[in-house]
């Protein structure tokens, strides 16, 4: 049984506890179990808050023996990105400065898994910071992606990708400030979900790049991220860029997708210049091509636009986001929270602080510090950070363009599949290179999702779509549909994951 219940979806799963099949209890068990099992392996958890997992499941089975009425979701454990804070359990971000740090309140979403009855099983591993695209720059150790344990699982969110795909978990969330929900998804095999910005509250999740930064679902399936999104979105009047709308269900926008015709006649554009070019690996346009060819027998129509700016978006972001984290993390000041390291000698402020700085930042951060600072520096400021934004201007006004030609835009989620651990250590550019594809949608703050197309080599590929700003109900619909065109094809196999790990699994 608890095998079982692991291999569920959270749709599944959340049907057999109301159906009284199984428990919110014995579900939550089976998943701890399976964390006991193989996140030493994984290593996506930098926390498991098994005790606190169990008594919110004892109280999820409790409110449906009541009576009460629940959520479609209630019951089902989920996993939360440790950038994400949680009352009572530490939250680090992966970072030594903020080792040990307790926080006093929940994040908003966090909040709403609480009262729709999701047990929270712990804390998912990430770049320090959500700096990154490999989970490399933890300072608790990397993640290793559950369909080759010797290959990363994307980043910055590679935790929550991995516990999904690595089924310690049947839902996660995860942050998004430039791919690291979507390019962690399309590396491990899952499905990963960059809502419109403001369409989820960012109150509770510690700032990277504010412009930039959205919270959102992981999970195994379309269907699953969708429900999840139900949960977390709306507005929050203490998150001042939450957007006041009605949200339809993107459940219900899921479910439509596996309707006949459901996307018949959808005009989907593919941006040349982040579906094809250098750095793209040849399976992977290869996998990308035979996912357009299934969209068009589903009745598609595709067609491949031009969008120019978007080259330059890593390089735009790669200023912007910098800069705004240089003013975002002058908060770990060795006062308020975390690490403080007092140096020998007559100590003064400044030199705690930058005692504390030093050795509680990792290499990531600091080269992000110092470049926000030095592009925003007066002088440098219109070279640099004022460029960034003009670059940012026009890529908006690229996607206005492409949005008026089609209903979405479609393109590989990541270059390339997962590379080996180490390999992108020696240069900072070639990790930036990774985001080539994610980017540009958190430029115009539009919502993306990624889902697996197929393999290459035996290692995921996932496909990306993106959709105007509000639209995130498009994405759904199309995702559950392609997904269900692609699994006839390939039936379970995307999901059978590294030879280590199967054996716990099945
Ligand atoms: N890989 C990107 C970066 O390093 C994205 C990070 C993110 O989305 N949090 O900044």
């Amino acid at each position: 049984m608890t095998d079982r219940l692991t291999a569920l979806t959270a749709a599944e799963l959340a049907e057999a506890i109301r159906t009284g099949e199984t428990t919110s209890v014995a579900a939550t068990e089976a998943h701890l179990a399976r964390i006991d099992a193989v996140d030493g392996a994984v290593n996506a958890f930098l926390a498991v808050d098994a005790d606190g997992a169990l008594a919110q499941a004892a109280e999820a089975d409790r409110r449906r023996a009541a009576g009460d009425e629940l959520s479609p979701l209630a019951g089902v454990p989920v996993a939360v990105k440790d950038n994400i804070v949680t009352e009572g359990l530490e939250t680090t971000a992966a970072s030594r400065i903020l080792a040990g740090w307790v926080p006093p309140y929940d994040a908003h979403v966090v909040e709403r898994l609480r009262a729709a009855g999701l047990p929270i099983l712990g804390k998912t591993n990430l770049d320090e910071f959500a700096m990154g695209s490999s989970t490399e720059h933890s300072a608790f150790g990397p993640t290793r992606n559950p369909w080759d344990l010797e290959r990363i699982p994307g980043g910055s969110g590679g935790g929550s990708a991995a516990a999904v795909a690595a089924f310690e978990a049947p839902l996660a969330l995860g942050t998004d400030t430039g791919g690291s929900i979507r390019q962690p998804a399309a590396v491990t095999g899952t499905v990963g979900v960059k809502p419109t910005y403001g369409g989820v509250s960012r109150y509770g999740s510690l700032a990277m790049g504010s412009s930039l930064d959205q919270i959102g679902p992981a999970a195994r399936t379309v269907l699953d991220a969708a429900l999840l999104h139900d949960v977390i979105g709306g507005h929050d009047r203490r998150d001042q860029t939450s957007i006041d709308h009605a949200w339809p269900s993107f459940a219900d926008a899921a479910r439509a997708g596996l309707g006949d015709g459901a996307v018949k006649g959808l005009r989907i554009g593919v941006p040349r210049q982040i579906a094809e070019g250098e750095g793209f690996e040849p399976a992977v346009i290869a996998d990308f091509r035979a996912a357009l060819d299934r969209l068009r027998d589903l009745g598609a129509e595709v067609t491949w636009i031009d969008t120019e700016t978007f080259e330059y978006a890593v390089a735009a972001y790669y200023l912007l986001m910098p800069a705004e984290v240089s003013s975002n993390l002058a908060r770990y000041d060795s006062v308020r929270y975390g690490l403080r390291v007092v140096p020998e000698g007559a100590a003064n402020v400044e030199r705690v602080m930058s005692a504390t700085r030093a050795a509680g930042f990792g290499d990531e951060a600091k080269r992000r510090i110092l470049l926000g600072t030095y592009a925003l520096s007066s002088g440098y400021y219109d070279a640099y950070y004022g460029k960034a934004q003009q670059v940012r201007t026009l890529v908006q006004r690229d996607f206005a363009d492409a949005f008026a030609q089609v209903d979405v835009l479609a393109a590989p989620t990541s270059p390339t599949v997962a590379w080996t651990l180490g390999e992108r250590g020696d240069d900072p550019t070639k990790m930036y290179a990774a985001d080539l594809t994610t980017i540009p949608a958190n430029l115009a703050g539009v919502p993306a999702i990624s889902l697996p197309s197929g393999l290459a080599d035996g290692l995921p590929v996932g496909i990306q779509f993106m959709a105007p700003a509000r639209e995130d109900a498009r994405l759904y619909t199309v995702g559950a549909a392609l997904e269900a065109a692609l699994d006839a094809d390939r039936g379970a196999a995307l999901l059978a994951g590294a030879p280590e790990l199967q054996e716990a699994t099945r």
